[in-house]
């Protein structure tokens, strides 16, 4: 990134800093977040596994102040809260990582028509906002349908062979980050295709794992 456009940048954040009036997180007047928000996204990671057993540790709870603040990202370009919300992800990885060496670190990646209609990769960037390096080895290999609405076994079959490493590098450990999970399917995915082409997959971080009560309704409908 050159000069001028790094300070375009900034410059942009700066403006949509000044803008937002609003708390993301309750909509108080306040800017970017209040503090009663702020402290809703102090990371509180939770121990999931993936539909395959793979290790999870995701740093929220998907409801309230953070599944508020996690759309505000998604959907509403929010990119400001990809620092706060880093902060709580940051949490998971040192859970993860626990002081030993330093895996990669593997975006789950985005669909081309996620990544069109946004401009930018959401785990990407909640990686960036946690002060991490993010490897992107992970590509799509084909579109995949919304996972919303989708029982375990329809998600699984949803994402299959969705996802192609970069490169093959034998041997190195890979962390994969995620935004929400819910079943894991998408990890699971992820991880296949890093495995297939030689890594050695550690574990999972996700910013937020949806409560479990309403996986079971999902999944009962
Ligand atoms: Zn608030």
């Amino acid at each position: 990134m050159g000069y001028r456009s790094g300070w375009a940048a900034l410059a942009d954040e700066l403006a949509a800093f000044v803008l937002s009036g609003f708390c993301a997180g309750c909509d108080l007047p306040a800017t970017l977040l209040c503090s009663q928000c702020c402290d809703a996204l102090v990371a509180a990671p939770v121990r999931r596994e993936t539909a395959l057993g793979m290790p999870v540790v995701a740093a929220l709870a998907y409801e309230g102040v953070p599944a508020r603040c996690i759309r505000r990202l998604k959907e509403e370009g929010e990119t400001m809260l990809s620092r706060p919300l880093g902060s709580a992800l940051r949490t998971a990885f040192d859970a993860v990582v626990e002081g030993g060496p330093r895996p990669l670190l593997v975006p789950i990646p985005t669909g081309r028509a996620a990544f069109r209609r946004r401009g930018y990769r959401v785990p990407e960037i909640l990686t960036r906002g946690a002060g991490l390096p993010a490897s992107r080895l992970l590509l799509p290999a084909r579109s995949t349908a919304d996972q919303r609405g989708l029982d375990i076994a329809e998600r699984s079959r949803n994402v299959a062979r969705s996802m192609r490493a970069r490169h093959a590098r034998g041997g190195r450990e890979v962390v994969l980050v995620d935004d929400v999970i819910t079943t894991g399917a998408t990890l699971d995915e992820g991880a296949r295709a890093l495995k297939d082409a030689g890594f050695q997959v550690r574990a999972a971080v996700a910013l937020a794992a949806t409560p479990r009560h309403r996986e079971f309704t999902a999944n009962a409908s």
